[in-house]
């Protein structure tokens, strides 16, 4: 893509070239057979392979069985696994689910559909004008369950529109002293920090791919200790594929390579959290030429390379209409610009309802240099000065 300033690393990320050439060389090795048929040879070369990357994904994000990891087809899709497993679990004896008023949609509208149906009782946890959750709020409803109920947290662990990483390690506390499961979105998080699901005590947690230069089409849901009762029912049904968790053939080409995906960015995630903080902070000083700039919250190094931000008397759908170079969003990518309707999260922020439907967002990562960056920022500037 020539001329092209790619400022959307949360929407999606380029694949590596280490990670291309991975699926080039496994595309041509035979490994078409189903990998549920590993009674024949061309299936247990599939099952082979898928269970050699899933004890490989577990090492490194500190499982330890290699069980707890279940391939799905996307991040999404985990999040509805969990949540309305949770509910189809424990829906006749009754639950709670709590989650942060700024979670991804496909973990926030599992949570707002649940509470809609019978046995389920629903919190939204709130933040503050600058992104952290209200942990008081969340310990009065954890130690707020007279009938003992089964009890869900939905907490991300970086947030993918601003730049905000949420204190995962006392959320996690809070729940084991509750006895609350806790389900966590990484998909931001593991790009920024390695993450070690047993150590940290997670119920389950979530991560993508291609977010981190792999493949679209696979999401990786780790099942923490299921030793002792699983805490999910199947949501989806037909076939016995992950332990039942996740039935639907899987996708073995795209498995191999995200977890080649995964080592390299254990290899490489210092080096990319420098070049983040280098890009976004040459953005903002590029931007901060003109007084209309302002961010909705300041960035942070808990969580780099996310620029949250609006442009005083600019209609953000007209600017993303006359960017020709720059590619920033309105919003998470998975609604698109947002047309009408705007994001959740400038709301949640407290921001005045003008501002909300203005929001802006720019992420960066290796799709794009620091003089990108700048280059991108210039288009903006020369957009609002020629209005
Ligand atoms: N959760 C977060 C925090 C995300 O940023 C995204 C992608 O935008 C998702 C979940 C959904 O991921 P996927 O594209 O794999 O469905």
């Amino acid at each position: 893509m020539n001329q092209t300033y790619y400022l959307d690393h949360c929407g999606s990320t380029p694949m590596s070239a280490r990670v291309k050439q991975f699926l080039k060389e496994t595309i041509d090795e035979d490994l078409f057979g189903n990998s549920m048929a590993s009674h024949h040879v061309a299936g247990r070369l599939a099952f082979m392979k898928i269970e050699q990357a899933r004890a490989e994904a577990a090492e490194l994000l500190g499982l330890k069985d290699s069980k707890s990891v279940i391939f799905t087809g996307s991040a999404t899709e985990a999040n509805n696994l969990v949540i309305n497993g949770f509910w189809l679990r424990f829906r006749d004896r009754g639950c709670r689910v709590l989650y942060s008023a700024i979670e991804h949609k496909s973990a926030l509208e599992s949570c707002q559909r649940i509470a809609t149906f019978a046995g389920c009782q629903a919190h939204e946890i709130p933040i503050d004008s600058n992104g952290n959750v209200d942990l008081d709020v969340l310990k009065t409803h954890l130690k707020d369950n007279p009938k003992r109920l089964p009890t869900l947290v939905v907490m991300m662990h970086t947030n993918n529109e601003i730049p905000v990483r949420f204190p995962v390690e006392s959320i996690s506390e809070l729940c084991q002293e509750h006895r609350a499961y806790f389900h966590c979105d990484a998909v931001q998080g593991i790009v920024r920090e390695r993450i070690q699901v047993d150590k940290q005590s997670y119920g389950s947690l979530v991560i993508s791919p291609h977010k981190f230069y792999g493949p679209k089409g696979v999401g990786i849901l780790c099942l923490s200790d299921q030793s002792t009762c699983t805490p999910l029912a199947p949501f989806i049904i037909g076939g016995d594929q992950e332990f039942g968790m996740r039935p639907g053939t899987l996708n073995t080409h795209g498995i191999l390579a995200s977890i080649d995906a995964l080592k390299e960015l254990d290899e490489t995630r210092a080096n990319l959290v420098k070049h983040m903080t280098s890009c976004q902070n040459a953005f903002i000083s590029t931007l901060q030429a003109s007084p209309k700039f302002h961010r909705t919250i300041p960035t942070s190094h808990h969580a780099p390379g996310i620029v949250n931000f609006y442009l005083e008397n600019w209609d953000a759908l007209t600017l993303l209409s006359k960017l020709s170079k720059t590619c920033i969003n309105r919003g998470a990518s998975c609604t698109g610009a947002g047309g009408e309707k705007f994001s959740h999260v400038p709301r949640a922020l407290g921001l005045p309802l003008e501002i909300q439907a203005n929001v802006l967002r720019a992420s960066f990562g290796w799709g794009c240099s620091v003089e990108n960056a700048v280059e991108a920022a210039r288009e903006i500037l020369d957009i609002c000065r020629n209005k």
